[in-house]
């Protein structure tokens, strides 16, 4: 189930910023030589390493992030099995996670957040903090939920505006403040602050060794997506003991 649900979100990080008609109904391709895959190439995983990570007709290589996702979704798939008794969780929380993913791997490529998946992100937080009790509890109050999703929005969208007036360039996408507003209305508004600041420092990080080398300076685009997805990873996972070191 989780290598299923990983190959389609292959499918999608490759489809849904360049073409959204064909999502659910083409068949799979090879994205060099066009030649359609064959049902015994397109097995999660098993293909991939049957076929050395080359295409079966024009050779090349297909890119291992096929692996990663198919492996990631797998092992996360199995974790959540293990860990939670109630399979609609199960499922509700992967979702989450392979949007995560998608918006990892979309922004990474192509310096863009689709607002499909931001807005079914928004659609699962507000389902996750307003309806029954889940098994992570990240809001003691629903207001903190709905402050979180104005607030991660806002900030973005000021950064953006005053940049706008003062310099006038374009600092960050609306879709970082989309992202945000998710974020926000899962973790509620005290998140913010924290995901910003280490988004910030990784996002700085991952531009560190282009910046020594010179081939990238302070005003060339880095896409933030990926570092707001670390960041908000960390602030689930030892957000607590993080903030209890630094106060
Ligand atoms: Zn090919």
């Amino acid at each position: 189930m989780g290598l299923i649900l990983g190959s389609f979100s292959n499918v999608l990080i490759y489809r849904l910023p360049i073409d959204k008609k064909g999502i659910l109904t083409g068949r799979s391709f090879c994205i060099f030589c066009k030649k359609k895959i064959r049902w015994f190439d397109n097995i999660p995983l098993i293909s991939f390493l049957n076929l050395n990570g080359k295409c079966r007709s024009c050779k090349k290589k297909i890119s291992p992030r096929y692996l990663f996702v198919e492996l990631f979704s797998a092992i996360s798939f199995v974790l959540l099995f293990i860990y939670l008794e109630n399979y609609f969780e199960v499922i509700f929380y992967q979702i989450v996670l392979l949007i995560f993913l998608m918006i990892f791997f979309i922004d990474l490529k192509h310096f863009i957040i689709p607002d499909e998946l931001n807005f079914t992100l928004i659609f699962l937080a507000i389902i996750h903090n307003f309806f029954s009790d889940f098994k992570f509890v990240f809001i003691e109050h629903f207001l903190q939920s709905i402050i979180g999703g104005l607030v991660g929005f806002s900030v973005i969208w000021l950064i953006i505006f005053l940049y706008d007036r003062i310099k006038n360039i374009e600092a960050m996408g609306l879709g970082d403040a989309k992202l945000m507003s998710a974020l926000g209305f899962f973790f509620g508004w005290q998140s913010i602050p924290f995901i910003l600041f280490f988004g910030s420092i990784f996002g700085l990080i991952s531009a560190f060794p282009s910046l020594i080398n010179k081939k990238k300076n302070l005003k060339t685009e880095i896409p933030f997506g990926p570092a707001i997805i670390c960041a908000s990873l960390l602030y689930f996972f030892k957000g607590e003991l993080i903030i209890s070191l630094l106060i």
